[in-house]
């Protein structure tokens, strides 16, 4: 392999995954280890460095210029300190980017998944062209982030942009994250099999639905996936469930455009194929749940990057254009803009 690269990391609670990113994005090599995120802190560190140990095995130091890593939680991103995830409990206030550096002796950057997978997208992948993207993941939650002028919006420290805790419903169920009716409870994968659930037990000819017999006789194995299935096989109340999804989904959509009016809008994630298949309806639906005139001109589109987006997000953190949009300044951040990648 020829030219600089950046050594990207993705950290999941179960996974890291780590690999080489050319200066287009291309995602050239990607390897897996487990992570360790309930051990100590230094326990989940080894975990990372097994990771990354990967891939230098097959790389010579000096083609990698620096290093990005997207982690599932809230992250000061001017200092690369991961103040909390959930799926990383051990990991409080913990100075990964330090720690990295010092491990590994090359500059480092990291930030929250959701937000890096939006720089990507913005960057290199459905994104590229537009001046502001609004980039959400749907899956088993939903992340999101904001990415204006080649810069992700962090906010001061760097938490803003999580849309997946705007609230749809405030009587809605609890939401992880402590407050009701969060978007993450009407439009991730669970909130939809959960929504399956409810009508099938209350609908009388629910025994009959295909979702019954894609789960095996058992509710409790309805998923995203058994509902998209059943539906696409013209099962009524499946169809019931996607026309739900496409509503609330039109409704957070709607706060989204008419607070930022983004010129993009990239759904990836798990979810993100049935997403856009429901695209014509949410699209009609709109119209009743956006206001700001002209928003049926938001472009929405499906990510390029499929699992490998907070990959690819990682290293896009040495690609951001060198405005900043958040104003705290500090003395790490400076350092970082300094030793930028070449
Ligand atoms: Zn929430």
């Amino acid at each position: 392999m020829t030219g600089r690269m950046i050594l990207a990391v993705d950290i999941g609670g179960t996974k890291v995954a780590a690999g080489l990113v050319t200066t287009a994005g291309k995602i050239v090599s990607n390897v897996r280890a487990k992570m360790n995120a309930h051990g100590s802190a230094a326990d989940g560190f080894a975990a990372v460095c097994e990771a990354i140990d990967l891939v230098l095995k097959n790389e010579r130091r000096a083609n990698i210029s620096a290093m990005g890593v997207s982690v599932p939680g809230w992250v000061d991103a001017n200092t690369g300190t991961v103040l909390s995830a959930a799926n990383l409990p051990s990991w409080k206030n913990f100075r990964l980017a330090d720690e990295l550096e010092k491990h590994y002796r090359v500059p480092v950057r990291v930030a929250n998944d959701a937000k890096a997978a939006a720089l990507a997208e913005a960057k290199w992948g459905a994104g590229r062209g537009y001046r502001s993207v609004f980039y959400a993941t749907l899956g088993t939650g939903v992340g999101t982030g904001f990415v204006l002028d080649g810069q992700i919006y962090s906010g001061r420290r760097g938490p803003a942009g999580e849309g997946g805790h705007t609230i749809i419903d405030f009587r809605g169920p609890v939401c992880g994250c402590g407050k009701r009716g969060c978007a993450e409870m009407y439009i991730s994968g669970p909130a939809i099999a959960r929504e399956a659930r409810e009508r099938m037990a209350k609908a009388p000819e629910a025994s009959s639905s295909a979702m019954v017999k894609l789960a095996e006789g058992d509710a409790a194995n309805v998923t995203a996936e058994t509902v998209a299935k059943a539906a696409a096989a013209g099962d009524s109340l499946a169809k019931e469930v996607l026309d739900e999804m496409a509503e609330r989904l039109a409704i957070w959509l709607g706060n989204i455009i008419d607070l930022l009016e983004p010129d993009a809008i990239v759904i990836g994630g798990g979810l993100a194929e049935l997403a856009i298949s429901l695209l014509p309806k949410v699209r009609k639906n709109l119209v009743g749940w956006a206001c700001s005139p002209g928003h049926e001109k938001t472009a929405i589109v499906k990510a390029s990057y499929g699992a490998e987006s907070a990959l690819a997000g990682a290293a896009a953190l040495w690609f951001a254009d060198a405005k900043m949009h958040d104003a705290s300044g500090g003395k790490r951040k400076m350092d970082r803009k300094k030793r930028s990648a070449k």
